[in-house]
This record gives structure tokens, C-alpha cells and sequence, in this order.
């Protein structure tokens, strides 16, 4: 496991990701698997995550988290379906998805 500084917030490469994740980030640090930590689409994605959870702060964010994908889950949803529907992680893919049309672009937050 390497820990770099990336930006505001750290990137601990190899670090522990759930099975079936590229990256799980928690507070101000990007866990990420090695083989995905030149994917700037990625980092993207988690580090909205990094400003939600700065944001909301760590009881507020596992609150709507955990109990956005639970409450799919109680509607019969599937473990990736669940997940997806998370606005936590919608807001992320959006954010993802804005620098992926405009690697270079500004948006309303700074490309670190
Ligand atoms: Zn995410």
C-alpha cells in the first residue's frame, strides 16, 4: 500500500476496496486499486465523495448513504441497482460525468 497526497485530500493506492469496486473513499482518503489510479474519470467520481463527506460530515453522510441503498433494497432492488439509485453517488457520476466531456473544463470545482 503506497499513501499519496493528492490535492485536499490522500490516495491510499492498494488500499482496502469492497469486491466488485475500483475505489471506496472514506472521509478524506481515496482508497483505490492499483491498476485504476491513473483513471482521472475515477478520481473524479470519489473526489466528490471527498467533498460530500466533508460537506455533510461523517454521521450525516453514512446516514443518507447507508440509508438511501437500504431503503432500495427494501423496495426489492438488487445490490447494483441499490447502489446506483444512491443520490450520494448519482450527485458522484454526475461529477464524473461533467469532466468526462471536459477533462480541461473549469466546473464549479477544481481539477486537482
Ligand atoms: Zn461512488
Amino acid at each position: 500500500m503506497r499513501l499519496r497526497r493528492h490535492g485536499d485530500h490522500w490516495l491510499l493506492i492498494g488500499g482496502p476496496v469492497p469486491p466488485g469496486s475500483a475505489a471506496i473513499t472514506l472521509g478524506s482518503v481515496v482508497c483505490v486499486r492499483r491498476g485504476y489510479v491513473d483513471d482521472p474519470r475515477l478520481l473524479r467520481h470519489e473526489e466528490e465523495h471527498v467533498r460530500q463527506w466533508r460537506e455533510l460530515g461523517k454521521v450525516e453522510f453514512l446516514r443518507q448513504y447507508l440509508g438511501a441503498y437500504l431503503r432500495w433494497r427494501r423496495h426489492g432492488f438488487g445490490h447494483q441497482a441499490a447502489y446506483r439509485l444512491i443520490p450520494l453517488e448519482v450527485e458522484a457520476e454526475a461529477a464524473a460525468e461533467r469532466f468526462a466531456a471536459d477533462p480541461g473544463g473549469g466546473g464549479d470545482q477544481p481539477l486537482i
